[in-house]
C-alpha cells in the first residue's frame, strides 16, 4: 500500500491510498500525517509502539479557523479535481460525490442546521481557549507531555450528567468512557471490544488508581432495559441488547420490589446497575490484579440531578487471587457515604 497527497484544501488534504487491489479516495485532517514519498510505508504513531499515552501532546495552540462559506465546496472541488486527474475513478466515484452533493442540497434547513452547529462549536471553543487554556499555561504545558489520570470513569452519555461538570474533573483528570446507561458488560474480546480495550488501557497503561461507575436518575437506558422484554426478538439495533448487560439488576429489583411503581423500580434500578457493572469489572484480569496488588479501587456513584445530590459507595473486601468472580461478587460491602 503505499500513500500520497493530491491536494489540500481548507484544512483537508485530499488523499489517495493504493494498493494492489484497489483504490480509494479519502478526505483527512491535514493533522493526520501522511507521506509525500509514494514508496514510504504507513507507521504507526511511535508512541503506540512503546506502550505511551497516545492521547498526548495534542498541537500546541489551534487557533479556530472554521470557514462555514467555502469549506464544503472547495472540498468537493477538490474531490472532483482529483477524480479528473485519475481517470479511472472517475465514473464511478464522481457520480457518487453528485449524488450526495444533490441530497445535501435539497435537504430542507440543512445548512441553517449546520452553520448554527459550527457558529456553537467556535464560540464554544474560543471560550475554552480563552478562559481555560490559555490562562492554564502550567496545566496544559503539562498535559502536552502526556497524561497520568488518577480516574477512569463511567457515565451515560445523558446530556445531562457530565462528569467533568458534575464533579468539576479537569483535563487530564479523568479518563472517560460514556454509553448507554454506564454500563460495564463483562470481559468478552468478541462482542465488547471497545469497552475492554478502553479498561485495558486506562488500568495497565495509564495505571488509573480509581475505576468510578456513576449512574443517574431518570435514566432513559435503564427505563428501557426495564421496559424491554428480557429475550426475543429486538425492536431495535442495539438498544436491547446493549442494556441488556444489567438483567441480574433488573431481576433483582422486581423480585425486591414487586409491588413498587414503575417509577421506583426505574430508580432502584438505576443504582443496581452501577452495582452489576463493578462486579462485571471483576471479570477483567487486570482490574481483579489491581485490585489484589492494592494499586487499583473501585467506586459506585449515583448523580440525582432532580434533588441535586451525589452519593458514592465504596468496595470493601478481601480478595485473594485464587478467588473466582463469583465468589468475589458475593463479598461485596458496600458503604454509603
Ligand atoms: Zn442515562
Amino acid at each position: 500500500m503505499s500513500i500520497s497527497t493530491a491536494s489540500t484544501v481548507n484544512g483537508w488534504c485530499l488523499t489517495s491510498i493504493s494498493s494492489s487491489r484497489s483504490q480509494k479516495v479519502s478526505l483527512r485532517p491535514t493533522c493526520v500525517a501522511t507521506s509525500k514519498n509514494s514508496s514510504s510505508p504507513i507507521v504507526p504513531p511511535i508512541t503506540l509502539i512503546r506502550n505511551q499515552p497516545v492521547f498526548a501532546a495534542p498541537a500546541p495552540i489551534i487557533t479556530p479557523t472554521l470557514r462555514d462559506d467555502l469549506a464544503y465546496e472547495e472540498a468537493v472541488n477538490a474531490l472532483k479535481s482529483f477524480l479528473i486527474e485519475n481517470g479511472e475513478l472517475e465514473s464511478e466515484a464522481a457520480s457518487k460525490v453528485a449524488q450526495i452533493t444533490a441530497e445535501l442540497k435539497t435537504t430542507s434547513g440543512g445548512d441553517k442546521i449546520s452553520a448554527e452547529a459550527i457558529e456553537r462549536i467556535k464560540q464554544g471553543f474560543i471560550k475554552f481557549k480563552k478562559e481555560k487554556y490559555e490562562s492554564n499555561p502550567g496545566l496544559f504545558g503539562e498535559l502536552a507531555k502526556g497524561q497520568s489520570p488518577k480516574f477512569m470513569v463511567f457515565a451515560c452519555s445523558d446530556s445531562r450528567v457530565c462528569p467533568s461538570h458534575v464533579l468539576d474533573f479537569q483535563p487530564g483528570e479523568a479518563f472517560m468512557f460514556r454509553n448507554i446507561a454506564n454500563m460495564v458488560p463483562p470481559y468478552d474480546k468478541v462482542k465488547y471490544v471497545g469497552v475492554g480495550s478502553a479498561i485495558e488501557y486506562a488500568v495497565l497503561h495509564l495505571k488509573v488508581s480509581n475505576i468510578l461507575v456513576i449512574g443517574h436518575s431518570a435514566c432513559g437506558g435503564i427505563k428501557g432495559l426495564m421496559s424491554f422484554p428480557d429475550d426475543g426478538p429486538n425492536s431495535t439495533d442495539f438498544i436491547e441488547d446493549w442494556v441488556r448487560i444489567c438483567l441480574p439488576a433488573k431481576h433483582k429489583v422486581l423480585a425486591e420490589h414487586p409491588n413498587a411503581t414503575f417509577e421506583e423500580q426505574c430508580s432502584q434500578c438505576e443504582k443496581e446497575a452501577v452495582n452489576v457493572s463493578i462486579a462485571n469489572l471483576l471479570t477483567y484480569p487486570f482490574v481483579r490484579d489491581g485490585l489484589v496488588k492494592g494499586t487499583l479501587a473501585i467506586q459506585g456513584g449515583y448523580y440525582d440531578f432532580v434533588k441535586g445530590a451525589f452519593t458514592l459507595w465504596t468496595l470493601d473486601f478481601g480478595l485473594t487471587s485464587s478467588q473466582s468472580v463469583k465468589d468475589v461478587a458475593t463479598i461485596l460491602q458496600w458503604t454509603l457515604y
